[in-house]
């Protein structure tokens, strides 16, 4: 009965990494050899990280970046894509220049590389770590196939304020999901062996908070309590840090009123000698030279800042290549400094096996056969599936069948370079599955499919340009808002359901695209409730990177799918989804607001001297809530439905009191009472009562994904430890307090069993 047996792990699978690291003595020598007969120029080089500009394929040669990589100037490339094109580079790298040390080529591979999965918001709330780490596996794969042997992830970072554009990047609001996901893409992107040829080197970002920036706006300042950073924030990293991520990119904002490429505190101190991190330190793109635009000196100042804080690559910004000479000269900075960063580039260089074989991610013959494969495809659909959130459905609404009259409605139905979302360089856009072409060969005979745009993305056109860039376009509808609509009230008279696919488009989210009203755009909205009023059912599939206000939408809708975006294969999971091939399972890793004006707003507060005494979320006056709205969110971190419905009873510990040394068994009953198999996220909580510093009211400590058959019941058991109590305390040490502790499980964070034991030291 017990279903740890066949459950998804709640942990990822723990590789020991000192198993990839390179034969130290060996490479210490050659590395040693190199350094001694370097110039002080390339050894800066190595420093340098240009982005590829537009070298074209067979005339790389002649380009500028060539002439610098002869002269030893470069030390990797990014954005520079195809095999061809990176084969004709290492080549002048390795045989035409002076000392023939091998380049680092890196991409943003985020979510896949062509064949694209869910974006890591949606990937998230799968809750799924074997799945989340192989499509770090099959991205690494298709990528090192191509010629890319570095990727700029993962995203870690937490936030919770969903104006940012960028928590489309990361995993939520969690640190302890955030760590679990952490490990687990590393895992997928490095292996175990670096040196292989399917193996790609990681990098977390950005170090660090930078989910944090106030207002949500992005690039914004930062500015939080230590204890919290250490609590809240930092987990992720450190997760990674402990999973052996080999490099880690520092953040644009600032930390402690010092910009983090500049803050010695935060990459020396906590980084290295705390965490113990051996890898070496990218900032993130020009982060040097933006020292300058805080107010930290000019560009000599602000590249000698980030070296003495401990910077060992300078994306872009040429600062090091530039200045560091000149800093030396006048005692700015040491060459033992200099020696150092260039030796960790070295040393990863030398891990991932260039010098073993400066082409060994490049095989024309592999990225003929590896990239985009089938099944690489089949897999992202299957991914796809476990990632899209059922947040309504009324009277079991959805599943629908094949056999319908359907129209498929809205200006995110027929848009395959959408659904891949943001971040998705390499994935060719226009051969991702829409959602009308999913539907319409999923339903092939068996019923019909209609179509109609109904909207244009939103009322506002600059906004419209601005949410779909970088190719992503929704070509405005040279139609009026009036026709558009009358079309669309027309095509869904003549269906009896309607699938209403609106929301954002892909680049409404992501960097640079903060957001103050996070609706649904107006033009939207309006069709979705004329679309209402046919008084037929209306299924919204919801396109969104960030969570979003729904709660009219949640109020007038009947069935609500959150498909985020998808990837590749969108809209063929979309229909698995909406016809039950597949029963929906994900759950929610970022609290969706009632209103903007709760944002920041999570599930993991703090209870202030001042909490609400009524559950009903009513107002009281002189308490800690608004007078115009109720504290509680419109859906619960944790939050998702399925098809089938999961009773919890039978809450039990095996044993009041939890010792040290010892664990403390918590196990509970979990029934599948509906009408279809299904899988459940089990979610384990626990607060601590009373603390030398204020704890938070429920945190995550565990979880289970677990496969029920309709009417199946099973025992779902987890183990507490001391370690799972501990906490940052005032002094920033990590340190369990004995007292009373509350376990809650449950479906999400909201509807949880409770219990209560005793930490005994
Ligand atoms: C982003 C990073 C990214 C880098 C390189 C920056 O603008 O903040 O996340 O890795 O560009 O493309």
């Amino acid at each position: 009965m017990n279903a740890q047996d066949n459950a998804s792990s709640n942990k990822s699978q723990s590789i020991d990494y000192s198993a990839f690291k390179a034969d130290k003595v060996k490479m210490d020598k050659k590395i040693d050899s190199l350094i001694a007969l370097m110039t002080l120029e390339e050894k800066l080089g190595q420093l340098n990280l240009p982005s590829s500009g537009d070298i074209t394929t067979g005339q790389s040669k002649s380009s500028d970046v060539a002439t610098k990589i002869k002269e030893g100037k470069i030390g990797g490339l990014f954005n520079i894509k195809s095999v061809e094109k990176i084969k004709e580079v290492q080549k002048i790298a390795v045989e035409e220049s002076r000392l023939k040390i091998p380049l680092l080529f890196g991409m943003d591979v985020i979510h896949g590389y062509e064949t694209t999965f869910p974006i890591p918001l949606g990937l998230s709330t799968s809750w799924d770590m074997p799945l989340i780490q192989e499509t770090a596996r099959i991205a690494a794969q298709e990528a090192s196939a191509d010629g890319i042997n570095w990727t700029f992830s993962p995203m870690v970072d937490i936030s919770r304020d969903p104006r940012w554009g960028r928590v489309s990047e990361g995993n939520g609001e969690d640190p302890y999901l955030g760590g679990e996901i952490a490990k687990a893409m590393v895992h997928g992107y490095q292996g175990d062996d670096l040196s292989k040829n399917n193996t790609i080197l990681s990098t977390v970002k950005h170090f660090a908070l930078y989910g944090a920036s106030e207002a949500g706006r992005d690039y914004n300042t930062v500015d939080m309590s230590r204890i919290r950073m250490y609590n809240d924030y930092f987990p992720p990293y450190k997760a990674a840090i402990d999973a052996g991520v080999g490099s880690v990119m520092a953040s644009f904002n600032e930390v402690d009123g010092i910009p983090a490429t500049g803050n010695k505190w935060l990459l020396t101190d906590v980084l290295r000698s705390q965490w113990g991190f051996s890898g070496f330190l990218v900032t993130d793109y020009t982060g040097i030279n933006e020292m300058i635009d805080h107010g930290m000196g000019d560009l000599q100042a602000v590249s000698a800042l980030a070296l003495n804080a401990g910077v060992d690559m300078d994306m872009v910004g040429e600062g090091f290549v530039s200045t560091l000479k000149k800093s030396l000269d006048e005692d700015k900075v040491s060459i033992e400094k200099v020696d150092a960063s260039v030796r960790r580039i070295l040393e990863s260089k030398y891990e991932l096996g260039l010098f073993e074989d400066p082409y060994r991610y490049i095989d024309v013959n592999r990225a003929k056969s590896e990239i985009f494969t089938s099944e690489n495809r089949a897999f992202a659909r299957k991914v796809a599936s476990q990632s899209m959130v059922l947040l309504k459905n009324e009277n079991n609404l959805l599943p629908i069948k094949k056999s319908e009259i359907i129209a498929v409605i809205g200006p995110l139905a027929n848009t395959s370079e959408n659904m891949a979302g943001t971040w998705s360089v390499a994935t060719p856009q226009d051969k991702s599955i829409s959602v009308l072409q999913g539907i319409k060969e999923v339903v092939g005979s068996s019923g019909s499919v209609l179509y109609a745009k109904g909207s244009n993305l939103s009322y506002d056109k600059g906004l419209e340009e601005r949410g779909t860039m970088f190719g992503k376009e929704i070509p405005r509808d040279g139609r009026s808002d009036e026709e558009l609509l009358k079309e669309a009230i027309a095509i869904a008279s003549k269906a009896n359901v309607i699938i209403a696919a609106i929301g954002e488009s892909a680049e409404l989210s992501g960097e640079s695209s903060s957001r103050t009203n996070i609706s649904i755009p107006q033009a939207q909205k309006d069709l979705l409730q004329a679309l209402l009023k046919t008084g037929k059912p209306v299924i919204l599939v919801l396109f969104n990177g960030r969570p979003l206000v729904l709660t009219e939408e949640n109020e007038t809708v009947p069935a609500i799918l959150d498909v985020w975006f998808a990837g590749t294969e969108a809209g063929y999971a979309i229909a698995d989804v909406l016809f039950g091939d597949v029963n929906p399972s994900a759950k929610i890793t970022a609290t969706f607001p009632r209103s903007v004006g709760q944002i920041p707003i999570y599930y993991s507060h703090k209870n202030t001297g001042r909490p609400l005494s009524n559950s009903e979320g009513k107002f009281e006056k002189f308490r800690s809530n608004y007078i115009d709205e109720r504290n509680e969110p419109l859906y619960p971190f944790g939050y998702g439905l399925s098809y089938t419905n999961f009773k919890y009873d039978n809450l039990k510990l095996s044993s009041d009191q939890l010792k040290e040394n010892e664990s403390l068994e918590v196990s509970v009953t979990v029934q599948n009472t509906g009408n279809y198999d299904g899988k459940e996220i089990v979610q384990l909580y626990i607060r601590d009562l009373v603390g030398s510093v204020t704890r938070p009211v429920k945190q995550l400590k565990g979880f289970q994904k677990i496969f029920l058959k309709k009417g199946e019941t099973k025992i779902v058991t987890f183990k507490l430890t001391v370690e799972d109590l501990k906490f940052y305390n005032y002094d920033l040490d990590f340190v369990a307090e004995s007292g009373d502790f509350e376990v809650f499980v449950g479906t999400n964070s909201n509807e949880t069993l409770k219990t209560k034991f005793e930490l005994v030291k």
